[in-house]
């Protein structure tokens, strides 16, 4: 069997990768997402596995030491986020295609370290983004300015993967990632 490529979604927090991410996998039930690691304190609604591995600072360090993160980032309000080796193992022993949704930093480091990682960076207004991320409103005022500052840094950094959808329009923006990722899967010989 050819390897399987590794999708790896990135983009400014507000962007609408978790929407997008949502209505890929529901049209192609092929892929998995992988559940990472966070030290950040869970949102209403949240569950333990299946957003994220909710870890504390001492066991978080404690998989680092153990080789257990792909990679990993300290990122807003100095909390960790990391890509468990073991999600992604399970996933391609279950025959699935893995998707992971990282930060930028990550998604760059996944990008020279896996080979069949095709990075797509999702891309939005940063109005748009500031609203969304008002809207929300999960975070402090304080956390939601050092994302905007960050989304526009990272929104000057999109040259850098190998793909950019501009999320606009939901449904479009799906459109053009559903035929990305069935592209790249049938580059492959996956499907
Ligand atoms: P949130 O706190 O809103 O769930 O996520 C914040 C950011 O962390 C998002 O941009 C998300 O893509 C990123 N993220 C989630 N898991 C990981 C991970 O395992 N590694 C990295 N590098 N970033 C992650």
């Amino acid at each position: 069997m050819s390897a399987q490529p590794v999708f790896v979604i990135t983009g400014p927090s507000g962007a609408g990768k978790g929407t997008l991410i949502r209505a890929l996998v529901e049209r192609l039930p092929e892929l998995e997402v992988a559940v990472s690691a966070t030290t950040r304190p869970m949102r209403p609604g949240e569950v333990s596995g299946r957003e994220y591995w909710f870890l504390d600072e001492e066991q978080f360090v404690a998989r680092v030491e153990a080789g257990e993160f792909l990679e990993h980032v300290q990122y807003v309000s100095r909390k960790r986020y990391g890509t468990l080796r073991s999600e992604m193992a399970r996933i391609a022993a279950e025959g699935r295609v893995c998707v992971l949704e990282l930060e930028l930093e990550g998604a760059l480091r996944v990008q020279e370290e896996v080979e069949r990682a095709v990075t797509i960076f999702i891309a939005a207004d940063v109005a748009e983004l500031e609203r969304r991320l008002r809207e929300r409103a999960t975070e402090s005022t304080g956390e939601i300015e050092d994302r905007i500052r960050l989304a526009r840094r990272q929104l000057e950094q999109a040259h850098r993967f190998r793909y950019m959808v501009r999320n606009d329009d939901v449904h479009r923006a799906t459109e053009v990632l559903s035929a990305i990722v069935e592209r790249e899967l049938d580059l492959a010989g996956t499907m």
